[in-house]
């Protein structure tokens, strides 16, 4: 299908410096968690994304030097030789499809603690490292013309490597060039401190460099933070933050501005729209006359179209839209929009890198799986026979794999027991700052809805006996998870004295909007977003709540999603009582006996009801049932019973959908080995 007219200008071609990107999209530096150690994984992830169409494909950090090290988080570096190679396998990759390669060339400054180099930090001033206990050392003159070596040598590396786009990073309050703009952290007295002049001095400097080193064959990009969320003391748009654009705006060739710490940047659905940082990437479009990229979390191309229109930025920047869709601006191409995969903000992704872990991401299942299972964001393998599927329960696990099954082109039967499509995210979604989550069933329906061979039913609670009748070849079995009552859970093993009581309740009561009688108490064993989220709807709703928790933080878990701080400001600004380090030993009749986690000394406080969030079980009796008894089975010609999803294992969303993927994808397939995997060989230099 021929594109929307109207989309028209996402297409033009945006010259930056020596380099024309094809269109507006430009999928801007992200984390990752698969670093120096994956590069296969690394370059697989990042071609898809060129093959969906974004004019601009860059990596994330990479580290220029010894003493800008991260371990244990991942990272990619450019030092040596080997690195170069390494990541030439990227840009051959991202230029197998026409679309440029951009480096954000990096140094971490105090934000990394080079626990692998034990190289000593390096900062404008002395100042405590962000989590270790070890000081940066402030930097001398003969360290700020070793820095600018170190930065230039990068620069040509990246050159040499294939990438296009050479990134001067002074932004996320991860970066020393940032650290010597912002007054916070730079307190020197010399020609690089004190006067914004000065303090600006190595930022312009480094521009310079780059310029002089690769500007010739690369464009140049300032990766900017306009705003640094930290009062007058940082850079705040109106002041400093803007003043410092005026000062370098024609300086560089592309200006990619957002604004800083983290938290802020990959704002969640839970916190901002769509857009949130339009005022931010506005101030900066006003001061130069340079290409400007910004992020919002952009998913609608009308959102993206009025941006440009409006004169807020040139260029549409994404991390998170690319990531739940690599072929985002591929689908606004070809005129199927409303077949994009919109994230949800849900910062999954982000909980990867931040935990350590590997990038995955609720929408797309295949995020991280390019390289090392060969998955494809859009393509599945053609069905290996006629079989015929019944997938009992349409949450995210049966809704993904009835999609990819259909996809292959399997007929599909999927029954769901409710009206309502979504399993857990139906409920889920229409609580407070989670309404995108909706987009998880919602896509996957509007999929369904194009394949003809996948029949959905409604209102239809399925028996084993149903099941046997209905005589598919195959079942999945996709019946998703019930919340606990009995209070067994991550920090308790056995049931909790009382919970038998008509006063307690489980999260489905109160999204039921069963009622529940004042004061409130819910104990929070389950450290993810839920138990905060309902304290926010109980309070909202006028309850009187107290959140208990035997974590010291509420909703802790929520550190690695970026959301944490913001969901604890929230519940003490809505006064709901917070006791954490304290678990729940006994719930009685009119209160609840609490032990702190540290010393076991007892308190009661007052509580006509009790909301358990601690764990979930797998609803498997059907389960179960099927496959207790295999004669029967044989007999209705079923071949195989299997379980997905939370029936299998309960978890977040986003393992759901991977498990109903998971088996669509494997269904029929040989086995590639019995690793299923493929690892990334290391190479042994001499
Ligand atoms: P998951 O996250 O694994 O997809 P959910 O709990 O979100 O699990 O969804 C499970 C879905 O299965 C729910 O919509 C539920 O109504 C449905 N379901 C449970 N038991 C049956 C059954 N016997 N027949 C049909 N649907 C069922
Ligand atoms: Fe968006 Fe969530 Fe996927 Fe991240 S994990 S890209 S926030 S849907």
């Amino acid at each position: 299908m021929a594109r929307d007219p109207r989309y028209d200008i996402l297409f033009e071609p945006v010259r930056i410096g020596p380099v024309t990107l094809k269109n507006r999209f430009y999928q801007v530096p992200h984390c990752n968690g698969l670093g120096s150690t994956l590069p296969r994984g690394h370059a697989g992830m990042r071609e898809v994304k060129a093959e969906g169409g974004w004019a601009a494909v860059c990596t994330e950090i990479l580290s220029i030097h010894p003493s800008s090290d991260s371990w244990p988080f991942a990272q990619t570096k450019l030092w040596d030789e080997h690195d170069v190679k390494s990541l030439s396998i990227l840009t051959e990759a991202v230029h197998r499809h026409e679309a440029m390669a951009g480096a954000e060339l990096a140094h971490g400054s105090f934000a990394v603690a080079n626990r692998y180099t034990r190289e000593v930090p390096l900062a404008p001033s002395p100042v405590p490292n962000r989590r270790d206990p070890w000081q940066a050392r402030g930097m001398d003159l003969a360290d700020i013309r070793a820095y600018r070596g170190w930065h230039r040598r990068a620069a040509l590396q990246a050159r040499k490597a294939g990438f296009d786009i050479i990134y001067v990073y002074a932004a996320d309050d991860l970066e020393l060039l940032e650290f010597f703009l912002s007054r916070r952290h730079n307190h020197r007295t010399d020609e690089y401190g004190g006067s914004l002049e000065n303090r600006v001095r190595l930022l312009r400097e480094v521009i310079e460099d780059t310029k002089d080193a690769v500007g010739g064959d690369c464009a140049v990009a300032v990766r900017y933070t306009i705003d640094e969320f930290a009062g007058p003391d940082g850079l705040v748009s109106a002041a400093e933050g803007r003043d410092i654009v005026a000062m370098l705006a024609e300086l560089p060739d592309l200006w990619d501005v957002k604004v800083s710490p983290w938290a802020e940047d990959s704002l969640s659905s839970r916190f901002g729209e769509e857009g949130f940082q339009e005022p931010f990437v506005a101030e900066m479009k006003k001061l130069t006359t340079k290409p400007v990229v910004g992020v919002g979390r952009f998913t609608s191309p009308d959102t993206m179209v009025s941006q440009i229109r409006r004169g807020v930025l040139d260029i549409i920047g994404a991390a998170r839209p690319s990531i739940a869709d690599p072929f985002l601006p591929r689908k606004i191409e070809e005129g199927r929009p409303e077949d994009i995969r919109e994230c949800i903000g849900c910062n999954i992704c982000v909980s990867g890198y931040t935990s350590g872990a590997i990038i995955r991401c609720t929408q797309n299942p295949t995020m991280g799986e390019e390289w090392r299972r060969g998955w494809h964001p859009e393509r599945v393998p053609a069905k290996r026979s006629p079989a015929d599927i019944l997938v009992v329960g349409a949450g995210p696990a049966g809704l993904e794999c009835a999609m990819t099954l259909g996809k292959r082109g399997y007929p599909v039967r999927l029954v769901e027991a409710e009206r309502v499509l979504g399993g857990r995210v139906a409920a889920e979604s229409r609580l407070p700052g989670l309404g995108a989550w909706g987009r998880v069933p919602a896509h996957r329906l509007q999929q369904i809805e194009k394949l003809p061979h996948v029949e959905l039913f409604r209102q239809s609670p399925l028996t084993a006996e149903e099941i046997r009748a209905l005589g598919a070849a195959h079942v999945v079995i996709a019946t998703g998870a019930r919340w606990r009552k009995d209070g067994v859970g991550r920090r308790n093993r056995k049931p909790i004295i009382g919970w038998e009581r008509a006063s307690v309740f489980t999260p489905e009561d109160v999204m039921a909007e069963n009622a529940l009688a004042d004061p409130v108490v819910i104990f929070d064993d389950d450290d993810y977003y839920l138990g905060g989220v309902l304290a926010e709807k109980l309070r909202r709703a006028g309850h009187r709540v107290c959140l208990v928790t035997p974590a010291s933080l509420v909703s802790a878990w929520t550190v690695f999603t970026l959301e944490q701080e913001k969901i604890q400001q929230q519940l003490i600004e809505l006064d709901v009582e917070i006791l954490a380090n304290r678990n729940l030993q006994a719930v009685m009749a009119d209160e609840v006996e609490l032990a702190c986690v540290f010393t076991d000394r007892r308190t009661r406080i007052d509580a006509a009801s009790v909301v358990m969030v601690t764990a979930r079980l797998p609803v498997d009796a059907l389960y179960h049932e099927l496959v207790a008894d295999p004669v029967a089975l044989e007999a209705v010609g079923i071949r195989t019973v299997t379980r997905i999803g939370d029936c299998l294992a309960p978890g977040m969303i986003a393992h759901a959908v991977y498990s109903g993927h998971r088996f669509a994808r494997e269904f029929e397939e040989p086995l590639s080995s019995d690793l299923q995997f493929r690892t990334e060989p290391v190479m042994l230099h001499d």
